[in-house]
């Protein structure tokens, strides 16, 4: 069967989080992939295998069998995203941490079997196998680091003394997606942010109350009226009502107040007198006597203050 190029991709694709899953936190070197028993099976095609091998993302163990190679399980972790988990470089800094304790103080290196790291860091031995062998069969920058001792691969590990260089070197290798990540969710953040800005006065942060939109055929535009619960209101982003904590709320001798009569009680109106006073829509204002009305109403139409936060 031949394939297009993308469903070809996609069969890779599909392959190596297969792999992955069954691998677990097992060592690629002993972890033997069947292509005709489940899960691959049906879902794998022959060619796949074949090309991955041709990548040397794995190699062929006898006549029927695959295993991932250290380079393959490299492209598998970032295929399945879990290089970008927050976990991978938690467990790879328990790892490390483990590694570096051997080195401490010392000026040549460390051997140290490879049962003992994963007691110690508390990591599957499997998994801590992968990770060194990937890194030592990496190229020349991704040399650095961890080691097998001579021919005791898996299971002898060679730490250099140095190794207390390591950790930022693997973080910056392991960490461009990382980096990726970070920017990602700071534009979303800052999106967000916007997002939040717009639907909160920007004066007192207070919430949006209403939006609409007014259709004016005889101008040919439509205008989208927003409101806030403080009064402040825009008519396609511009100001049309002030916001009571904003610089363009009038000031108090804009208003003309006017004081009635209404049977035991008093009530005061505040009356705009100049063209931003009047855009300023105020309710009246009562009290048991003309001066608490009007004094009531003075205070309603004063410029607010945010009161200071205790910080600053
Ligand atoms: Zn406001």
């Amino acid at each position: 069967m031949t394939l297009a190029k993308d469903d070809r991709l996609e069969n890779q694709k599909a392959a190596f989080s297969l792999m992955m899953e069954a691998l677990s936190d097992r060592a690629i070197d002993t972890s033997l992939f069947d292509p005709t028993q489940p899960p691959f099976d049906g879902q794998i095609v022959r060619t796949t295998w074949e090309e991955l091998a041709r990548q040397g993302h794995v190699e062929k163990v006898g006549a029927f069998q695959y295993r991932l190679t250290a380079k393959g399980w490299r492209v598998g972790l970032d295929l399945t995203s879990a290089l970008r988990s927050a976990e991978y470089p938690q467990r790879v800094g328990r790892v490390l941490a483990a590694m570096k304790r051997h080195v401490k103080g010392r000026k040549d290196s460390a051997i140290v079997p490879l049962r003992q790291l994963a007691t110690e860091s508390g990591e599957a031995e499997g998994w801590i196998f992968n990770l060194i062998d990937s890194r030592s069969s990496g190229s020349r920058s991704q040399k650095t680091g961890a080691t097998w001792y001579e021919s005791a691969r898996g299971r002898l590990v060679e730490i250099p003394a140095d190794f207390n260089l390591e950790p930022g070197d693997i973080v910056s290798a392991l960490t461009l997606q990382h980096r990726e990540r970070v920017e990602l969710l700071e534009g979303r953040l800052e999106e967000a942010e916007d997002e939040r800005r717009q639907l909160h006065c920007p004066f007192c942060d207070a919430p949006v109350s209403s939006i609409g939109h007014q259709d004016y055929p005889e101008l040919h535009c439509i205008v989208t009226y927003v409101s806030f619960a403080c009064g402040y209101s825009t008519a396609d982003g511009f100001e049309e009502a002030p916001c009571p904590y904003g610089p363009h709320w009038p000031n108090l001798d804009e208003f003309e107040l006017i004081t009635k009569r209404d049977g035991k009680l008093y009530v005061c109106h505040a009356i705009g007198k100049t063209e931003r006073a009047r855009r300023v829509h105020m309710y009246p204002e009562m009290g048991k006597t003309r001066e608490e009305a009007e004094e009531r109403a003075r205070r309603a139409v004063a410029p607010k203050r945010k009161q200071a936060s205790p910080n600053s």
